[in-house]
């Protein structure tokens, strides 16, 4: 008989189902149509009723499978028993089929941190920008991103009802991102994508000194690595603190998987151990291809104004 499948395929094949059954509860928290609103540290800073509940789903289904596993999430809840009808069992079966790198067959479930962001993008989501919004499930070994799934539950929205609502992203480093089709940006333009809804005049200083063509301006972590390796946007740059570690760990496996490079706008590495600090003080810079362009143009002004 096969001998079973390695811990790290049979997490992200998990998690790929969790992460669908998430979409599922932030779509029908929206059509039902009270979005619970609640702001945590002001009024750009904000939790629904979705960010709720799927962080209770994704943190409770994968915490019967891979008891042992460190789960992060986003929202502080009160530690309530989850209800059943919150708990996803299942597997991709496609993910489960997939050889695990080599190097990652030997990891022990004590080994790995999942850091969640249930609903990344929440500013956007009560405003209506559908398609920022994605469910990040980020999967760390030895302080690196080495796996991720993120999900956009409203990718095609605005595509017609034939169109099939929903996505799945998910890739793993050494073996590659699947569930979208990787694309370049226009070469020899410059388009930056930054955040929508938390600029600053640091965020905008940093911006105007890369002399981009254009700048396309999106909520969501998750959503601006999707605009980069989907080739809509060359380079994510983000000059402020905010961002946290569950915005950015699946985001950089996905990205490192397929190539690309992320780290703060110093140009220092995240690192995703369960001790490390949550937020991401120094911001982001993000590409798929030229990251050595980007991080060569951000002024040192900018760089001494962000404190790792
Ligand atoms: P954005 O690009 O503004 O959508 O931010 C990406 C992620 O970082 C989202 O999860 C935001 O909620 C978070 N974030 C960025 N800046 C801030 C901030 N100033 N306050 C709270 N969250 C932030
Ligand atoms: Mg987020
Ligand atoms: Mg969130």
């Amino acid at each position: 008989s096969m001998a079973s499948p390695a811990l790290l395929m049979r997490v992200v094949a998990s998690a790929y189902s969790v992460a669908e059954k998430a979409a599922t509860i932030v779509r029908n928290v929206m059509s039902a149509g009270d979005l619970g609103i609640v702001e945590k540290a002001g009024p750009n800073d904000l939790q629904t009723k979705a960010d709720r509940l799927v962080q209770m789903s994704i943190c409770a289904s994968l915490a019967r499978k891979f008891p042992k596993v460190t789960i992060i999430g986003e929202e502080e809840l009160p530690t309530d028993d989850v209800t059943e009808d919150l708990i996803e069992d299942g597997h991709c079966e496609e993910i489960l089929k997939k050889p695990c790198p080599a190097q990652y067959t030997g990891i022990k479930e004590e080994e790995l941190v999942i850091w969640v962001d249930p609903l990344d993008g929440t500013k956007e989501y009560t405003e209506g920008l559908l398609d920022h919004v994605t469910v990040l499930i980020g999967i760390a070994y030895g302080g690196k991103a080495i796996a991720g799934v993120i999900n956009q539950p409203y990718y095609n929205y605005e595509a017609g009802a034939n169109a099939v609502l929903g996505r799945t992203i998910w890739g793993v480093l050494g073996m590659g991102a699947f569930g979208f089709q990787l694309s370049e940006a226009p070469a020899g333009k410059h388009i930056v994508v930054t955040t929508r809804s938390h600029s600053s005049a640091l965020v905008n200083e940093c911006i105007t000194a890369l002399n981009p063509d254009h700048v396309i301006r999106v909520g969501g972590a998750g959503n601006k690595i999707i605009q980069l390796i989907e080739g809509k946007a060359s380079a994510y740059v983000f000059a402020s603190p905010g961002c946290k570690k569950w915005d950015t760990c699946a985001p950089e496996a996905i990205l490192h998987a397929v190539g690309g490079k992320i780290t703060d706008i110093r140009g220092n590495s995240f690192q995703y151990n369960k001790e490390v600090k949550h937020m991401n003080s120094a911001g982001v810079l993000a590409t798929l291809r030229n990251y050595d362009y980007y991080a060569s143009r951000i002024p040192n002004t900018v760089k001494e104004s962000l404190v790792p």
